[in-house]
C-alpha cells in the first residue's frame, strides 16, 4: 500500500473512532410544583451513551418534594411505579436490581442536581420508553416519553 494511502486510511480510522463514541446530554429541570420542564426527550441515532442531568429548581427538601428521573419501557411503567414506592425513601424510590429500571438518578431536593449515564445498548431503536419521577404520587404529573433514533 502506498505510504500516502496508509496515512489516509489511518486518518479515516481516527475520524471513525471519534464518531464512534458520542455522549448525548439531556437536561431536565424539575420544580416545587411537581413538574418536569419537558414532556418528551429525543436521543439522536448517533449517540453511543446518554447522560441525563436532572436539576431541581425548587426549594423544598427531598422528603417533601423529592425528584428523580427513572427510565423504563412504557409497557413496564405502571407496574414499576408501585414497586418503586415500596422501595422507600432511603432507596431513592428505585428498586435495586430491577431489570425494568433502564436508568435512574438519585433522589434530590430543591437547589440540587444529579445525573446518570447509560449506554445506548439499553435502548432499542424505535422502542417505546417512559421517564418519570418515582417519588410517591409524582408520576401522574411527572412523566414523559423518550424516543431513540
Ligand atoms: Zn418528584
Amino acid at each position: 500500500m502506498p505510504r500516502q494511502l496508509i496515512g489516509a486510511v489511518a486518518l479515516f480510522m481516527l475520524a471513525n473512532a471519534a464518531m464512534a463514541a458520542k455522549t448525548c446530554t439531556l437536561n431536565v429541570e424539575s420544580n416545587d410544583a411537581m413538574q418536569y420542564n419537558v414532556k418528551e426527550l429525543k436521543v439522536a441515532a448517533d449517540c453511543t451513551e446518554v447522560e441525563v442531568v436532572l436539576k431541581h429548581t425548587g426549594k423544598m427538601d427531598a422528603r417533601t418534594m423529592g425528584h428523580n428521573w427513572v427510565l423504563t419501557k412504557t409497557a413496564d411503567f405502571q407496574n414499576l411505579t408501585n414497586t418503586a414506592v415500596a422501595a422507600g425513601f432511603e432507596a431513592g424510590y428505585v428498586p435495586k436490581n430491577d431489570k425494568r429500571v433502564l436508568a435512574a438518578t438519585s433522589l434530590i431536593g430543591g437547589g440540587k442536581s444529579t445525573s446518570v449515564k447509560f449506554p445506548i445498548s439499553k435502548l432499542t431503536r424505535g422502542g417505546d420508553y417512559t421517564f418519570f419521577c418515582s417519588f410517591p404520587g409524582h408520576y401522574a404529573l411527572m412523566k414523559g416519553k423518550l424516543t431513540f433514533g
